[in-house]
């Protein structure tokens, strides 16, 4: 039985994140607390190593992409990883009540939430919503050399962690005591790597 190594800090967290990453980019993946008994385990309550935060994409998967298994990751998924109140709340339960270490922004190549907003094109009903949410990144790095899908994917990443203490007083008072790190993360849909940024 493969029972939860016992919970780490912020960098133990973000090592075992970046290890696992490893095996899924070797294709070595242990695909571990994924039986029957850790579920199981699980019924007393649930110990996360991390809170992730990242777009909703079907391609960006968190437990795939690092190896995690039942019980070590506290996802919270909405398209572009836009944040809203709602988001802030989950985040903050991630951090407030189950003491995770790290919350990782993921944000992806290719995303298709970030390229609507790049577009001039309107998005109908609450979709246009996406485009408010997700348009700050889109104007600060409109004047970049580059590619600009890609340079306004990485600006979001970026600005959403920011935002993430910025606008949660639980957030910004965890990370000020260093008791959270909040760390913007980059995944490569083609190599199947995270980057940090
Ligand atoms: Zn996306």
């Amino acid at each position: 039985m493969q029972t939860s190594p016992p919970l780490p800090d912020s960098d133990g967290a973000l090592a075992r994140l970046l290890a696992g990453n490893r095996r899924y980019i070797a294709m070595r993946q242990l695909h571990p607390r994924q039986t029957s008994e850790q579920r199981q385990t699980l019924l007393e309550g649930q110990n996360p190593i991390a809170a992730v935060l990242s777009c909703s994409d079907s391609r960006v998967p968190s437990e795939l992409i690092f190896d995690q298994g039942l019980g070590d990751l506290f996802i919270v998924r909405t398209a572009g990883h836009a944040v809203n109140e709602v988001v802030l709340a989950s985040v903050e339960f991630a951090v407030h009540v189950l003491k995770v270490p790290l919350v990782l922004v993921l944000g992806h190549a290719q995303c298709g939430a970030v390229s609507a907003a790049v577009s001039d094109k309107p998005l109908p009903g609450h979709m246009a919503s996406l485009k408010t949410a997700l348009r700050p990144a889109v104007d600060a790095t409109m004047d970049h050399a580059g590619d600009p899908l890609d340079n306004a994917i990485r600006a979001h990443v970026r600005l959403t962690a920011e935002q993430l203490w910025a606008e949660s007083a639980i957030l910004g008072d965890a990370v000020a005591h260093e008791r959270i790190k909040i760390t913007p993360a980059y995944y490569d849909l083609n190599t199947g790597s995270v980057e940090l940024l």
